[in-house]
């Protein structure tokens, strides 16, 4: 048994070098959308790696900014991979900020400055469990990646070119993902997956230019066309009617429904903020939730036709169109979907109705008895002292499916951010309490995941 204590209690005398670790790559912008700093970024996140004996590789990802790759062999037969980024958003608006963004001051027990939550954070505290690992214990429990990329506030536009060229690198037996932390009560939360999401435009043509309306006795309105269409896709009672539409979404397990009993109760908070009477179906409590994170969407984001200015313009409009987003559960297939949409809209007559697809994402979910989901739940609850709150989904976006469903990997988030964290906003943040817990739960993750069964 090794004794963590030891590693803990060294993690807690170094506390101050590795906050500095850290301050130095809060000091380097990286900021993918403007192409700020980014050459310099990835060789600092490569020299940490390497000066952590991990053998490093800069990827190039054909067009985008490279993959830095890391790996280490350790003791158990068995391998964890960390994906981060390096690439931070804008700091933009500037003046709301109370220090230097780039400073990483450090104020009222926290670390303030771009990318300290988003992602910076995670890497510095994963790279020092490993760090206090070895100075006191020595060789690695188990195997260890990095996939570190530099585009993920961007989309992670080229990260599958890297997964086409190197599918041998993204092996692994568990993911850690990029973000984690506390809740908005402090309690340590767990996301086991993301939802996936089917973004289609609906187009349609009437007569070559808008016309009177008088004429609508004989000349036809795409405008009426469109809601025709789009009242064959949804029910008033919020049921979807594209059929098969709901073959693939997978049924929440006895676990996960015990995990939904035990998120916070955010319902008044939700209602007082969007200051509406209630929720579709007056649904509340389990049903409510179970929708949340079970249940798949099909919502109009948006519907242009005809006049709609002020006053009164009698027009036959020429052209219709909608943006329709569906948020997708496992095991959902975006272009499944989509190719069911389409189908549905021609059996029903609208083979006038054009489509595209123009965004496709795949919905990812880790099992809650996967070992790497328990683990980092038992770890939470020894390291932070309080008993996480698991979420088998997140609102947020990411190339998880792609990193980790796809390669049979399962995946839990661990990190140092919290519920005012403000990722992508002004005056970002984390508790310096935090990071020093994060770093001995990542010690405490790789201990336990290395002599978990499975
Ligand atoms: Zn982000």
């Amino acid at each position: 048994m090794t004794d963590l204590n030891a590693v803990y209690t060294y993690v807690d005398e170094h506390a101050e070098e590795y906050i500095a670790q850290l301050q130095k790559m809060l000091n380097q912008p990286s900021i993918a959308a403007q192409g700020v700093g980014m050459t310099e970024m990835a060789a600092m996140v490569q020299q940490d790696m390497d000066a952590l004996g991990f053998e490093t590789e800069q990827y190039d990802t054909r067009g985008g900014f490279p993959v830095v790759y890391g790996e280490k062999a350790g003791k158990a037969d068995k391998t964890l991979v960390f994906y981060d980024h390096y690439d931070v958003q804008p700091a933009d608006p500037l003046d709301l900020w109370t220090s230097d963004p780039w400073s990483g001051e450090i104020r009222d027990g926290k670390i303030w400055a771009r990318g300290v939550a988003d992602n910076k954070g995670n890497i510095a505290a994963r790279f020092a469990a490993i760090d206090a690992w070895q100075k006191i214990v020595g060789e690695l429990p188990l195997n260890l990646k990095f996939i570190i990329e530099g585009e993920e506030e961007i989309g992670s536009m080229h990260l599958q070119n890297f997964i086409d060229d190197h599918n041998d690198l993204c092996q692994a037996d568990a993911c850690i993902w990029e973000f984690g932390g506390r809740d908005i009560d402090d309690r340590p939360q767990i996301h086991l997956g993301l939802k996936g999401i089917c973004y289609v435009e609906l187009r349609v043509s009437g007569a070559r230019r808008d016309w009177h309306s008088s004429q609508a006795t004989s000349i036809p309105n795409p405008a009426w066309r469109l809601v025709w269409a789009l009242s064959t896709l949804k029910g008033p009672d919020d049921r979807i009617l594209i059929p098969g539409f709901y073959d693939k979404v997978k049924a929440a397990t006895e676990a996960e429904l015990q995990a939904l009993e035990n998120l916070p109760d955010t319902e008044q908070i939700l209602l007082d903020d969007a200051q509406i009477p209630g929720f579709i179906n007056g649904l509340t409590g389990m049903e409510l939730k179970l929708k949340d994170y079970f249940e798949p969407t099909c919502t109009i984001s948006g519907l242009l036709s005809g006049y709609t200015e002020k006053g009164q313009k009698t027009v036959l409009p020429s052209k219709a169109m909608a943006k329709i987003d569906m948020r997708l559960v496992a095991d959902q297939d975006p272009h499944e979907i989509y190719a069911l949409l389409r189908k549905h809209l021609n059996d029903n007559g609208f083979t006038d109705i054009e489509s595209e697809l123009v965004g496709a994402g795949y919905p990812s979910r880790t099992s809650l008895d996967a070992p790497i989901a328990r683990v980092v739940a038992e770890t939470y609850e020894e390291v932070f002292g309080q008993e996480p709150v698991i979420y088998p989904t997140s609102s947020g976006s990411g190339p998880w499916y792609q990193l980790c469903d796809a390669f049979g990997i399962d995946a839990a988030t661990a990190g140092v951010g919290n519920g005012y964290s403000q990722a992508h906003a002004p005056d970002e943040n984390i508790n310096v309490e935090d990071y020093i817990l994060g770093i001995k739960h990542i010690v405490a993750i790789m201990d336990r995941f290395a002599q978990s069964e499975g």
